[in-house]
Formats: C-alpha cells, sequence, structure tokens
C-alpha cells in the first residue's frame, strides 16, 4: 500500500469510528515528508496534518485563499518546487475542502467587498476573475490545481500530486486525483529542457524566460538584491556544525487517528 492509499485508508476508518485508525511514518520513509497546499479558512486549523495520520515533523503546509494554483510558474507553484527542492518533500496533495467561501464569492460579490475596504476597481487588475483564480466548484478547483502542478517544468516527475477535498464538518478526505496514476503521464516535466521553448508556444508559458531556468551559484534570494553592497566581514569563530540526528520513528505505535474539529479533542501521541 503506498502512502496516500494508507492515509485515505486510515482516514475513512477513524472517520467511521475506528479508534486504531493511524498509520505507521516509518513504513513510508521514502514518501515523507509532504506538502500539503490547503485553503486559509480557519476550520481547517483543527485538522492538519491529523486528517492525514501524519506527525507534525513530515507535514509542510501551504496555504493561500482558496488553494488556489493560477499556473504552472506561479508564486505558489515556486513554493511547492523549493518545498521538494529544499526541505526534501516527497509528495504533494492539494487539499480543498467543503463549504470553501472563496467558491461562494461571485467577482462581483468580492469587488464590493474589497470597495468597502477601500480598493478601487480602477486600481486592480483588468480581469479580476483571473488574477484571484475565482472558482465554482471546489472539486474542479481542486483538479485544475493538480493540472498546473503536474505538468509544471519545476515539479520533478517522480513526485506525485494528489487532489483531495477535505469534509470541514466530518474531517473525512475524498481523493480526487490520484497522483500514483497521473505519475507516468507527466511529458512536459520528462522533456529535456531544450524542448520548453516550442511548450511556450502553447500560450501557458508566454511569460516564462528560458534565463529563469538557470539558477545562478548563489542563495535563494540573493538575486533581488543584485546592487546591495557586500555585508561587512565579521571576525568570529565559525559555530559548530550542528549534527541532525537520524529521523526515528516509534515502530509500533500509530500516530493519532484523524480527528474531528471538537473543541475537546487533544492530541494523543501513543
Ligand atoms: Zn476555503
Amino acid at each position: 500500500m503506498r502512502l496516500f492509499e494508507a492515509i485515505i485508508d486510515a482516514n475513512h476508518r477513524a472517520v467511521a469510528g475506528d479508534a486504531s485508525a493511524g498509520l505507521h511514518p516509518a513504513e513510508f520513509a521514502d514518501a515523507l515528508p509532504v506538502i500539503a497546499l490547503t485553503c486559509i479558512d480557519p476550520r481547517l486549523n483543527a485538522f492538519f496534518p491529523n486528517a492525514l495520520a501524519l506527525p507534525a515533523e513530515d507535514f509542510i503546509w501551504l496555504r493561500n485563499a482558496g488553494n488556489i494554483i493560477t499556473g504552472t510558474l506561479s508564486s505558489t507553484m515556486r513554493s511547492l518546487a523549493l518545498a521538494c527542492a529544499v526541505k526534501g518533500g516527497r509528495e504533494i496533495a492539494i487539499i480543498g475542502h467543503t463549504d470553501c467561501h472563496v467558491c461562494q464569492t461571485t467577482t462581483t460579490v468580492l469587488l464590493d467587498k474589497l470597495k468597502v475596504l477601500g480598493v478601487e476597481r480602477s486600481r486592480l487588475p483588468e480581469n479580476v476573475n483571473d488574477y484571484f483564480g475565482m472558482f465554482g466548484s471546489e472539486r474542479q478547483n481542486v483538479i485544475k490545481a493538480c493540472g498546473f502542478a503536474r505538468s509544471s517544468p519545476l515539479i520533478g516527475p517522480k513526485i506525485p500530486v494528489h487532489g483531495l477535498l477535505i469534509d470541514v464538518e466530518s474531517g473525512r478526505l475524498e481523493w480526487v486525483v490520484n497522483g500514483y496514476e497521473t505519475l507516468p503521464a507527466n511529458p512536459l516535466a520528462q522533456m529535456p529542457k531544450t524542448q520548453f521553448a516550442s511548450i511556450g508556444e502553447l500560450g501557458s508559458f508566454k511569460d516564462f524566460e528560458m534565463g529563469e531556468m538557470k539558477f545562478p551559484d548563489m542563495k535563494i534570494g540573493d538575486a533581488a538584491l543584485p546592487e546591495a553592497p557586500a555585508p561587512p566581514v565579521v571576525v568570529s569563530p565559525p559555530p559548530p556544525v550542528a549534527t541532525l540526528p537520524p529521523k526515528k520513528y516509534p515502530s509500533k505505535v500509530p500516530v493519532p487517528p484523524p480527528i474531528k474539529p471538537r473543541p475537546t479533542f487533544s492530541s494523543r501521541r501513543n
């Protein structure tokens, strides 16, 4: 059984009342940590990472309003790519939720609400709908986001991209896009770099320069300050090099089962 198959199984059993439902992270060490993109809705705070039966240290949590990805090279895609490359994320899950207020907000209503806040329409991008990534179906929004992430040149072909919906009442997960099944069908990510130019002619890469894929040998963020003077040289002994201990998982103790958002809930670690 693969990681998300085990997660869905444990989640469904826990929601059905099985108090022993959970999974052993050690059995899935090659698939951890997981990167999850969810909405900003505070009702989700109580669910994660417990609803996935994962320990907190194996759960990299990205959030934006509506768990929206607007393109293969969007800001959220950049964070997902860095979560894989810098933080070692092995699988991506885009997790929408039921009763999403972003989904229920029309462009007209959004403009009205922004106006109340003093935001003038004339100062907003022309296509407000596209800019904010408004959507009318939580499920379709997840599918669309998975499509962008799956075909993004920033995500390697070995990283599964799953799509799920979580019920904000019960915590039950529904598997909308099976990332293991879409894994082989990833021609864009498997193409050699030289073919990106022809992909760009399709439209989705029209603002993408080939040069952006060539990363200079400097720290991330340095490029934003090309003219900054060099920092003063501070003469001091180097700090001791910390060596992280190897990951240890309890071999026989399951992690907490998925939870329901009850005020009396307390995290159980054994
Ligand atoms: Zn939402």
